[in-house]
């Protein structure tokens, strides 16, 4: 959830992709060094600003940030080492263990999600989708203190008027006393709870479900699917209609990727898709949109007006796709197989995240100094992906975690004990709650996820990535490349 976004995005996110830079120089530039005195200069000068004019002076300097952060600043200005094609991305968000993960979350809090999908209309499994891309079902919230981040970011470098705003806002949640003020932790830019709602999405559409007068995103299930469902059907859900589906493309057929231009499901019929397995379109989708990640040669989907709603929550088709196919496995309880049926159009598929961790873990053993094992393929594990890769001969040395850098590093051994977590059956009473108190456990792996403000006038373009200590970024994909 986030910031405003390019519609454009995840098609540019996939072709830098293709063009893999495999540059291992340091991305990351060095934390500036901020003046304190500066920003106390510049907190006493919001303080009296009319965006402030909401908040209270105890709330304003209770929460006043003794210094700035100047990490969040090194997280703003990001830039990647390395890209991700759609089927990595995917792997690591849809994988095996997060498809159970979904279902049991599905089973404890049924007759909740059966209240929301009938106060809201929203689909319980569209909601869980959500939920479990956002926030990995709330075991991954964000670590970064609220008001330390947006304070430095509301006085320093780009964006500074965007992040006053959510500055204001993140300190009148805690002053409506919704939110207790050491649960306000999140990504970098703000983004906060179960939900990761920016604050100011919070106040327009976070609702208190569970009755006890308090929008609690943070500690609260029921407010957290709740706020989701309200979000969607304040985007324009359409109740009792799917996202859309995988199609199959008939022969000689050729289109762009464009799911903002809907026709109806006659059209499409009459030019020929089938669902992926063949049979007819069914019609119950008011209208819908070709949607091609790969291109031709890779999967194809028809969607409608919920897939929109999936992506206005974070401007990116292969995220929304993620929260599509995700919620569709959890609708079938179905974890067996994560793929679609069309398969993507390279001999290498990516990896579920603890392959990820297993590939990790054979680094480390090799004498890779990776820091830990967390599941996610950031830029220093790409780097020894590399090295290892230019020392063994593998070609290409790319830095890529695929399948195939998984038998030669990991081979046919099997898999470690903890891979899928939990048994499903039966279900932990309590396992939720124990989730939500775990907030140190290793994010899921994000990437692809533009994010940038509409009202700014540069033509810059980001991509969101969760670093390995839980942090999101947002870094720029088109300057110079
Ligand atoms: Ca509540």
């Amino acid at each position: 959830m986030r910031l405003t976004p390019f519609s454009t995005l995840s098609l540019l996110s996939v072709a830098v992709g293709i063009s893999l830079v495999t540059t291992a120089q340091a991305a990351q530039p060095p934390a500036p060094d901020l003046s304190n005195s500066e920003f106390q200069q510049c907190l006493d000068n919001l303080k009296n600003s009319s965006k402030f004019s909401g908040v209270d002076g105890y709330t304003f300097n209770n929460y006043r940030p003794s210094q700035p952060d100047p990490s969040v600043i090194q997280s703003l200005n990001y830039q990647p080492e390395f890209q991700k094609d759609v089927w990595d991305y995917l792997s690591a968000l849809v994988d095996k263990e997060r498809v159970e993960d979904g279902i049991r979350a599905k089973r404890q809090w049924g007759s909740t999600l059966r209240q929301i999908e009938s106060r809201y209309g929203v689909k319980a499994e569209h909601v869980l989708g959500v939920w479990g891309v956002e926030s990995n079902f709330g075991q991954t919230l964000g670590k970064k203190p609220l008001f330390e981040s947006l304070a430095t970011l509301s006085c320093f470098d780009r964006r500074q008027s965007y992040f006053q705003g959510e500055y204001a806002n993140a300190l009148k949640i805690v002053q409506n006393g919704d939110i207790a003020p050491n649960d306000m932790t999140g990504s970098w830019a703000g983004a906060f709870g179960q939900t990761q709602f920016m604050p100011s999405t919070f106040l327009e559409l976070a609702v208190d479900f569970d009755g006890d007068g308090r929008r609690d995103l943070v500690n609260s299930v029921p407010d957290a699917l709740a706020s989701t469902a309200n979000f969607l059907d304040n985007r324009g859900y359409r109740t009792g209609e799917p996202w859309g589906y995988e199609v199959k493309l008939p022969d000689g057929f050729w289109a762009a990727s464009n799911r903002k231009d809907k026709k109806s499901i006659s059209h499409w019929r009459d030019q020929g898709l089938t669902l992926a397995n063949g049979s007819p379109l069914p019609y119950d989708l008011s209208s819908a949109g070709l949607l091609l990640p790969a291109g031709m040669e890779g999967p194809a989907f028809l969607v409608g007006k919920n897939f929109d709603t999936f992506y206005s929550y974070n401007a990116s088709e292969n995220y929304a796709l993620a929260i599509a196919h995700l919620s569709d496995l959890i609708t079938r309880e179905d974890s067996s197989k994560t793929d679609f049926i069309t398969a993507w159009p390279t001999d290498d598929p990516g990896i579920s995240r603890q392959q990820a961790k297993d590939i990790q873990q054979a680094l480390l053993n090799a004498g890779y100094d990776i820091g830990g094992v967390d599941g996610i393929i950031g830029d220093n594990t790409r780097t020894a992906i590399q090295q290892y890769q230019t020392s063994r001969g593998i070609f290409p040395a790319d830095g890529r975690a695929g399948q195939k850098f998984y038998r030669a590093i990991v081979g046919n051994a099997t898999p470690s004990q903890t891979q899928y977590g939990q048994p499903l059956n039966p279900a932990p009473a309590d396992r939720m709650g124990q989730l939500i108190q775990q907030q140190t456990t290793a994010p899921s792996s994000y990437s692809s996820q533009p994010s940038v403000s509409s009202s700014t006038s540069s033509n810059t373009r980001y991509r969101r990535v969760t670093d390995a200590d839980g942090t999101i970024k947002l870094v720029r994909i088109d300057q110079g490349s």
